[in-house]
């Protein structure tokens, strides 16, 4: 779907959207830190996010990667900046065809700027916004909807702010479906710039950008940059706090929600977050204008749905990758035809090699081990294994091997069960709780809008030794609402299910739908999981360590004796799943 009707689905009811901007980062471990954070900021549902271009395509590979990536993986819609200035008719066509196959569905069109102050370095084949949008008009159809910049306090090169407003004009005449403008901090020079744009005939969306003020440096660099006006009380402000970063920071943010209230009850259709690749300050000032509280509800299936083409009808995945999402679209990107509401019609899917998932996998970077050294340490003992998995839990550390992301809200209802349960050498890596009849809007649960009711059996999934394992498996000889499938490393497999079996763990019902069942556990693509799993303490955690040292021989012993386990409490009225393990004798 492209933009602008994501814009008016929010107009029609009536709420205020939001979009982040993010610029492609120079290091390898900048981009692996900057998609750990497009995935935690996907989770506030942003209507669009933007992908900054480099001045004559300087950054146009990562450009590209990070907005297919975050469109395919991320469940994003993408909007990819694409300037002209210093760019040959080859380089834009590449761009955009590149784009294209990749499902993206907005360009923002700018004429850009030379990094050197001349006219780039090789010449240009566009040297105007506006030839540019008829040029995408005129090559690509339909294609893309397209959006320009907009200038409150008028472009350094405009004559008058009149003149620069008449050029938008041309602009949006040119085919523009909206404006999204240049940071501001003064609101009278926006309300002027509104009325401006009122004069002229400029009707489309205008979505304000907004800077929240992280640093006091960052911030002096970014207004003498840009030249923007800065009101005096701002200043008056930050004179006195401006060697605190923590009070800068927030006083950034109480500025950017006040701020932000103020261009909604101006009219601004949304709000346009310049991120700087950062996440606290938009999460906060978000959170502080309650705009957050409601978008789980307004999901329509427990997982993120991807945005490319073809997945759409996507509407049953396995429950296995749920904490891995982004590793299950890249195994299925070749499937053009998804189960639909049985899994049954996939029994034989070709799950796809993990060749597409490099970018994910970035254990060798110096940065990223080091910061993995962090989160896992270097353990001698079981026990210190267990420790890492326990902390996963309590929310300590956020990133396991299994685990992109860090524990979901609904995992509060059982997280002192996990705890148990790891600290005796059950290492969850997925779970979900029982639920019974919740309501669809419920924060936790829920999914599909408002009016239904959310079913769950409870599930949990752990690596444990072939000991625990055979302890657990006598007891569910007497606990026949049990569901449990293991398998080691080396195939060795022990399931109370058959090879066929397909076990629905999440539904919802719905006022006139029928029954969806978006979750399910079977047989066939948790073998094909294993595999994934197995291969996940080696390449991610083992990789860390000296070969034969303590800990590099710790994690292979590991990965050759345990067994991966899933359990279904099939009884999701009066079930309880953990009775089942002795650690919770009693119960
Ligand atoms: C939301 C937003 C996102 C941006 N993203 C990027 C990015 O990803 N990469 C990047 O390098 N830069 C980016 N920029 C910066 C932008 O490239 C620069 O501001 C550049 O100088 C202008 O580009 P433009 O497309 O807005 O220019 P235009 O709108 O084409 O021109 C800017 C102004 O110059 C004047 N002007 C230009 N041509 C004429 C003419 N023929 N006649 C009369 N007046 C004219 C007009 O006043 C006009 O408003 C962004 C800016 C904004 C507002």
């Amino acid at each position: 779907m492209r933009i602008l009707d994501r814009i008016n689905g929010y107009k029609k009811i009536g709420k205020p959207f939001f979009s982040f901007e993010y610029f492609p980062p120079k290091t390898e471990s900048g981009l692996h830190n900057l998609y750990s954070r497009l995935d935690r900021m996907a989770g506030l549902e942003p209507c669009f996010i933007d992908i900054t271009w480099g001045a004559g395509g300087s950054t146009a590979e990562t450009s590209l990667t990070l907005s297919k990536d975050a469109q395919t993986y991320f469940g994003l819609n993408v909007m990819m900046h694409l300037t002209c200035i210093g760019m040959s008719e080859e380089k834009l066509r590449s761009a955009l065809d590149q784009a294209r196959d990749s499902g993206i569905r907005d360009i923002m069109a700018l004429r850009g700027d030379s990094p050197r102050g001349d006219r780039g370095t090789e010449p240009s084949f566009i040297e105007s916004s506006i030839d540019l949008i008829r040029w995408i008009k005129k090559n690509y159809g339909n294609t893309f909807g397209i959006a320009v910049g907009g200038y409150p306090e008028g472009h350094p090169e405009a004559k008058s702010k009149d003149d620069c407003v008449s050029f938008l004009k041309k602009k949006v005449d040119a085919g523009a479906d909206f404006v999204v403008t240049q940071l501001f901090f003064d609101l009278e020079e926006y309300r002027l710039f509104l009325a401006r744009c009122a004069k002229v005939g400029i009707t489309c969306p205008i979505i304000p950008g907004i800077l929240p003020i992280i640093s006091f440096d960052r911030f002096q660099k970014f207004t003498e940059f840009t030249g923007i006006k800065v009101p005096p009380a701002i200043h008056a402000a930050l004179d006195p706090i401006r060697t605190d970063d923590e009070k800068v920071r927030n006083y950034g943010v109480e500025l950017c929600s006040t701020m932000c209230k103020e261009l909604l009850s101006l009219g601004a259709p949304g709000l346009h977050f310049y991120t700087l690749n950062l996440e606290s300050s938009v999460t906060e000032t978000l959170q502080k204008m309650d705009l957050l509280d409601d978008c789980r509800t307004r999901r329509s299936m427990p997982w993120r749905a991807s945005k490319v083409d073809g997945r759409k009808d996507e509407d049953v995945r396995p429950i296995f990758w749920s904490n891995r999402p982004k590793s299950y679209l890249a195994r299925t990107m070749t499937w053009d035809d998804f189960p639909n509401g049985r899994w049954g019609s996939s029994f034989s899917p070709t799950f796809g090699s993990l060749n597409d998932y490099y970018i994910f996998r970035r254990g060798h970077d110096p940065a990223v081990r080091e910061n993995r050294l962090k989160l896992w340490g270097s353990p001698k003992s079981e026990k210190e294994v267990a420790d890492a998995f326990a902390n996963f839990c309590l929310g300590k550390i956020n990133f396991l091997p299994w685990c992109e992301m860090p524990v979901q809200i609904e995992t509060s209802r059982i997280v002192s069960d996990l705890v148990t349960l790891n600290q005796n050498g059950y290492l969850t890596i997925n779970s979900q709780p029982q639920v019974n009849a919740a309501p669809s809007d419920s924060p936790d649960v829920g999914w599909g809008g408002p009016g239904g009711f959310i079913y769950q059996k409870a599930y949990v999934e752990f690596f444990t030794s072939k000991e625990n394992l055979l302890a657990l498996l006598e007891r569910v000889k007497e606990t026949p609402s049990i569901s449990i499938h293991a398998i080691s490393a080396a195939g060795d497999s022990h399931s109370t299910l058959d090879d066929q079996a397909v076990s629905a763990v999440t539904w919802g019902v719905f006022p006139g739908r029928e029954i969806i069942q978006p979750t399910v556990v079977d047989s066939k693509s948790f073998k094909i999981w294993k595999d994934e799993a197995f291969d996940l303490w080696l390449d991610e955690w083992r990789a860390l360590y000296a070969k034969d040292s303590e800990s590099w021989n710790l994690i292979s012993r590991i990965h050759g004796d345990y067994f991966l386990v899933n359990v279904v409490e099939n009884d999701f009225v009066n079930g309880d799943i953990y009775k089942l393990f002795p650690c919770f004798k009693g119960r």
